[in-house]
């Protein structure tokens, strides 16, 4: 069972006790894989600099230019077993056959209880989960790309999958799809500067702050 992370008072944020601060919130990205989701995060995370983003743990090997710590924490299957059974995850999926992927306790807590406001990207299943935990404190968007074919166009033209990952990922998107009037907000990521404002918009709303432009 999840516990609520504790508030830690004396302790000082931006010179304010942290009793005095807004509790911090969450902001989940999903999307069906090629749909523009790192681009869109890579936005907001600049130009909303407060942001911090949660390091998930996956068995998937690094892709492109991806390093451990970074993007993911990049583990063994054998690990990813181990957290599972040991509860350390908030939530966990097998995102692909074989393939899990899962947010840890330790991280999110941690940048929680120190006041960050925190950018998650989980699959429809884990961004449904943590939905649930943190209720109102947590904002879901989906981000949906304009169709299947032009998903398939930009995974191709990515070149970082090989063409079996691109057909897992394609076959999956259809029931990702179904999942996207669940969310708070769904961003059809068509042209990508209107995708990029509309995503913006949609985090500075929600966390109530300015941007740097
Ligand atoms: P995801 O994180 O959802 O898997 P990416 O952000 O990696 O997707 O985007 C997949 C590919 O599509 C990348 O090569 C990216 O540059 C490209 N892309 C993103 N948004 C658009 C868009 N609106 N139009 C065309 N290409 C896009
Ligand atoms: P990718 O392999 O493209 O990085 O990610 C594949 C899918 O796994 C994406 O939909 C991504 O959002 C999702 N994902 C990444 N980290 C997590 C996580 O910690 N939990 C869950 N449930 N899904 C995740």
């Amino acid at each position: 069972m999840y516990s609520k992370p504790q508030r830690i008072e004396h302790k000082t944020i931006n010179n304010l006790p942290t009793s005095l601060t807004p509790m911090s919130k969450l902001i989940v990205f999903c999307a069906p894989s090629g749909s523009g989701k790192s681009t869109l995060i890579a936005y907001v995370m600049q130009k909303l600099p407060s942001l911090t983003f949660s390091i998930s743990a996956t068995n998937r090997p690094p892709r492109g230019t991806e390093r451990n710590g970074v993007e993911y924490h990049f583990l063994s299957t054998r690990e990813m077993q181990q957290h599972i059974a040991s509860g350390d995850f908030i939530e966990w999926c097998e995102v692909y056959p074989g393939r899990y992927y899962g947010t840890l306790r330790s991280e999110t807590d941690r940048l929680l209880e120190a006041g960050q406001d925190v950018v998650l990207d989980l699959d429809v299943i884990g961004a449904e989960n943590v939905k649930k935990i943190y209720g109102s404190r947590a904002l879901t968007i989906f981000i949906q790309p304009p169709s299947i074919e032009e998903l398939r166009k930009r995974l191709e033209q990515r070149a970082t999958d090989s063409p079996e990952v691109i057909e897992t990922r394609v076959e999956r998107a259809a029931y990702e799809l179904s999942f996207a009037t669940r969310f708070d907000k769904c961003i059809v990521n068509d042209n990508l500067t209107i995708a990029k404002d509309e995503t913006l918009q949609a985090c500075k709303a929600f966390l109530n702050v300015g941007s740097i432009d």
